[in-house]
């Protein structure tokens, strides 16, 4: 067996095991898409009281990006078994997350979307990227093109639908679309409200991917798109954050990150789907976008996958160490 896993049934069939064999220290829920299928919030930790915890949630909003999931059920996987899905002993430092973190794992947002793409991983060996985005976003029937990027749409009141429907798309009703980290109609959205209402998130880490095209790097991190205006000290968070995030990168053979990183740079509407749907958790939760290369020859899917765990682990190792800083009467946790 590989390590790479992302199709949601198989997913799905992993997590209905774990589920039975680690109850001390999975916690299982599900948000139901229209369409049927599970979105999972899976929640490690280990035995005794989390709310002092640190509390990390990782998350995947997009169904044409299918490495965080394979990364994420791995490193759970490291978590929970103490091993890699391919059987190799866990080289994480497994005993501290699980006493002193509270993590948990979005893997997949819109499973039915990730279940409609014509492949388990982009390889750049099967389709141009012309060709991807007409799957990820669907058909535009008078060009053949990709279709439009909206929040929303409703196939009743649209007079060019598209010949395919884009698998980044959501179904939420009848007649209703959503692209999940776009409108707070999507089941990503719905989940991060629940969770965020439950507990303080000390680190949230939104796992994606995309093309890269013309750039030789195949990794950037990037801080949210309101991040001047947000508090000074998730400013300070976050950029230390994305500099440990980069240099984890550099560790991973085959990595090209981009060196520098900025707040997401989309103007217009675009940015205002973003205000819309983080606005309040970029007010108080300290929030990085991860970006690793996908459908290209120059980083196969093993090395997506490597990226990909390489930000989580970096992640939990970021957050950890700035607990250790913290002096134990002060109260503050950075
Ligand atoms: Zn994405």
């Amino acid at each position: 067996m590989s390590n790479w896993l992302s199709r949601p049934d198989d997913v799905d069939a992993l997590v209905a095991r774990w589920r039975a064999e680690h109850p001390d220290l999975l916690t299982v829920e599900s948000r139901r898409q229209y369409t049927g299928r599970d979105v999972w919030a899976l929640t490690v930790t280990g035995p005794g009281v989390g709310e002092s915890r640190s509390g990390v949630l990782c998350f995947k909003p997009h169904a044409h990006e299918p490495a965080p999931i394979a990364a994420q059920m791995n490193v759970l996987c490291q978590l929970l078994t103490g091993r890699t899905l391919a059987g190799d002993p866990t080289s994480l430092p497994r005993d501290q997350w699980l006493a002193e973190a509270v993590i948990c794992f979005l893997p997949d947002a819109n499973p039915t979307g990730t279940a409609a793409a014509p492949v388990e991983a982009w390889d750049g060996s099967q389709y141009t990227n012309e060709e991807f985005w007409t799957w990820m976003r669907g058909v535009d029937p008078d060009t053949g093109l990709m279709w439009k990027r909206v929040d929303l749409w409703d196939d009743t009141r649209e007079e060019n639908l598209p010949l395919r429907c884009g698998i980044v798309y959501e179904q939420v009703s009848e007649h209703e679309y959503v692209e999940p980290n776009r409108h707070h109609r999507s089941t990503l959205m719905g989940w991060l409200r629940e969770l965020r209402a439950r507990r303080h998130w000390d680190r949230m880490l939104d796992l994606h991917q995309t093309e890269f095209v013309g750039s030789t790097h195949n990794a950037m991190v990037i801080l949210p798109t309101l991040y001047n205006d947000q508090p000074e000290p998730l400013r300070v968070i976050e950029q230390r954050w994305a500099e440990a995030l980069i240099a984890a990168w550099n560790d991973v053979p085959g990595a090209r990150p981009i060196p520098e990183f900025a707040p997401l740079g989309y103007t217009g509407q675009e940015r205002q789907y973003f205000v819309n749907t983080f606005g309040d958790i970029y007010a108080d939760t300290a929030i990085l976008t991860s970006e690793v290369q996908n459908n290209s020859l120059l980083t196969p899917p093993p090395v997506q996958q490597q990226l990909c765990e390489a930000a989580i682990v970096a992640t939990l190792t970021d957050v950890l160490s700035a607990r250790a800083r913290v002096a134990p009467d002060s109260g503050a946790v950075l």
